[in-house]
Formats: structure tokens, C-alpha cells, sequence
């Protein structure tokens, strides 16, 4: 008889905290958790998110938004909590390195104390930029990393890898019910094109009709995942019975150089052209993820290709750009070039 596997079994429905509810990913995953039921609570500071993100939460379902911060205490009735509350992209976190060490860490601290004090299992999204710059190449969870404690990049990296020890050291001496997921780069509608990343900046400098910024001669690599399949492996990590507790590195293994990139979208827009710029200290020259562990414990892996999640980027971010909020800053060569790559 041929033997087949039960698909695992989920968390009922309840009320769920989700902190960073206005950000790229948050705003997704707040999505889904109202599609599935839940009743939701965001909390956003706007550092980095914005209330655009927030529109299809407000729709008929139970969703409740808070305009405030994870440093500061909260009182939120919650069976489950996700935190995705930290800016991600390299200048954002950059502009007030003090803001994002203590977001990550002591928020992180003040969303353990409510998880504490209400019994929630609390997952939270840790980064790639823990394994740094890494000389170990695939990156598994048991790779200890390669950071400069005192570069630029440190306010992030750090912030994130002692989020961790502090979660990991609050499940092994208080028992609580703890998800950590390590997130490699993820792109796709709701990014902010003006955010700094690669492909925000590549698609942004398309549309306009400004050159390609590559940093360095572009030979470093990374590997991107669409956003909705990030959100289906935080999700899973979320709901999933029996839970895990991780680390589990949620990314796409498909590694391509940042100038195989520009070359992608120069396929996708049409006419661009590249300028090079200088490498930013401390840029990690090689970045991919084993995900060994999320297949095995999450029965997942990305779906996207990436020329088709940046086809679906690209028209977000026109409609974007041509919008009121940004269409002041628009050229016509631009809008030309788009109607002609589609
Ligand atoms: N990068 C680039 N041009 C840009 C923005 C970024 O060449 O306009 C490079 C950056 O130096 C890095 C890679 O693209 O090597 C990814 O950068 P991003 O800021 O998206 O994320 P990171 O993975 O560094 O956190």
C-alpha cells in the first residue's frame, strides 16, 4: 500500500499581534492571517512602513492598528505574535543605527515580557545578515557567521543575532514557545522604491529612465525570494502543529551576481543603461541559503521564478510611481519604456 504523508495540522484560528504590520513582508502576512480568520492587532511605528501597505487589511475582517512601538510596553491580548517590526534595508537601518539596535533588541525583549504575560507563542524574524559577510558557502542555521561587531551594517546584523540569544535563552530558561525564522533577501509588490535595496533601486532607476546603480563591479551575489513565498514559510512556521523552533533560513537557493541582475531587468525594461558606484563597507560578497531545514520541517520551498516575481514588482512599483503620492517625479521616457516592455 503506498504510504502517504498527513499534512500537518494548524492552529486554530485566534487573535494574533503582528508587529511591523505596515511593512513589506508585514503587510502580507497580515493579509493572510485575516484571510485564514484571525483576528489581527498591528503595530507599526511608520519608521519604515507606511499606511499604503495597510489598505486591503482594512477591509471587512477583525483588524485592529496601532500607530506605535515595540519599545514600548504593550498590552495586547494574543494567542500568537509575529515580529517583523525592524527596518531591513541597508540605509534605512543605517540612518539611526541607534533606533535599530534597540528595535531589535529590547523590542524584541518587550515582545517576550507581553508573550510572557499572555501565554503567546512569539516568532520572530531574524535575517541572513547574521551569517555577515559568510566564508561558508551555502549558509546552513549551524553556521555561526561573520560579522564586523563595529561596522555599519553592525546595528542590524548584531541587533538581530542577540534578538535571537535573547529568544533562545527565554525558551530554554522560561519555556516560552519561541519561531525564529533567518530571512534572505525578499522583493516584490508593496517594497518602497525609494527603500535603497537593489531591485526597489534597479526597478525604481528603470522606470524612471535613470541608470542602473551597481556598487562594487557587481561580482557579489545574492538570492532573491518573492515575498510571497517568504510569507507562506512564515506562515507555516506560525500555524504549523507540532511548532518549530528554528532557526530556520527562509530564502530562494537561486544565487545570481547583483550585475546578472541588472542584466535581468535590462531584459524585462528594455533600454537602461549601468553605472558603477563604490562597494559600501562591509557588503557580504556571497549570500545563499540552504534551506534543507525549511523543506524538512516546514514541507517548503519558493515557487517564483525571478523573472516573473520581477515582472509582477515592476508593475506595482509603475503604478506606484504613477500615482499621486509619487507621480510628480515621473518622466514620460519613462512611462514610454514600461508600455513598451509589457
Ligand atoms: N546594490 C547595488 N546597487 C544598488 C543597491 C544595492 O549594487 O543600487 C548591491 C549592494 O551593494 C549589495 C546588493 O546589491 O551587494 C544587495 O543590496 P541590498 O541593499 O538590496 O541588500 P543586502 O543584501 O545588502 O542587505
Amino acid at each position: 500500500m503506498p504510504t502517504t504523508t498527513a499534512p500537518p495540522s494548524q492552529r486554530a484560528p485566534g487573535k494574533a499581534l503582528i508587529a511591523g504590520c505596515a511593512g513589506f513582508i508585514g503587510s502580507w502576512l497580515t493579509d493572510k492571517f485575516l484571510e485564514a480568520g484571525w483576528s489581527v492587532t498591528g503595530i507599526d511605528s511608520l519608521f519604515s512602513g507606511s499606511r499604503r501597505n495597510l489598505k486591503a487589511a482594512a477591509g471587512p475582517q477583525p483588524f485592529t492598528f496601532l500607530e506605535g512601538d515595540i519599545l514600548d510596553r504593550l498590552d495586547v491580548e494574543s494567542d500568537l505574535i509575529v515580529n517583523l517590526a525592524c527596518p531591513a534595508a541597508p540605509p534605512r537601518y543605517q540612518s539611526d543605527p541607534l533606533y535599530t539596535f534597540k528595535t531589535s533588541v529590547l523590542g524584541t525583549m518587550n515582545l517576550v515580557a507581553l508573550a510572557g504575560r499572555t501565554g503567546a507563542r512569539l516568532v520572530h524574524t531574524s535575517t541572513s545578515e547574521v551569517y555577515g559577510d559568510p566564508e561558508v558557502h551555502p549558509q546552513r542555521e549551524d553556521y555561526n557567521g561573520s560579522v564586523n561587531p563595529i561596522g555599519p551594517r553592525a546595528c542590524y546584523d548584531e541587533g538581530k543575532r542577540a534578538a535571537e540569544t535573547f529568544l533562545f535563552d527565554s525558551h530554554r530558561h522560561s519555556g516560552l514557545d519561541v519561531g525564529v525564522a533567518r530571512i534572505f533577501n525578499t522583493y516584490g509588490p508593496r517594497m518602497d522604491p525609494y527603500d535603497g535595496r537593489v531591485v526597489s533601486n534597479f526597478l525604481r532607476q528603470a522606470l524612471l529612465g535613470e541608470p542602473l546603480t551597481i556598487y562594487g563591479e557587481g561580482q557579489q551575489t545574492r538570492s532573491f525570494c518573492y515575498v510571497s513565498d517568504t510569507v507562506e514559510a512564515l506562515w507555516r512556521l506560525s500555524v504549523n502543529e507540532p511548532a518549530h523552533l528554528g532557526p530556520i533560513n527562509i530564502g530562494n537557493p537561486a544565487e545570481i551576481t547583483i550585475l546578472e541582475l541588472a542584466e535581468t531587468v535590462k531584459e524585462l525594461v528594455g533600454d537602461v543603461t549601468l553605472i558603477f558606484e563604490p562597494l559600501p563597507a562591509d557588503d557580504p560578497r556571497r549570500r545563499k541559503p540552504d534551506i534543507t531545514r525549511a523543506a524538512e520541517q516546514l514541507d517548503w520551498a519558493p515557487k517564483v521564478p525571478l523573472r516573473e516575481g520581477l515582472s509582477h514588482t515592476l508593475t506595482y512599483l509603475d503604478d506606484l510611481l504613477s500615482s499621486g503620492e509619487f507621480s510628480a517625479i515621473r518622466s514620460p521616457h519613462a512611462a514610454k519604456q514600461v508600455a513598451s516592455a509589457r
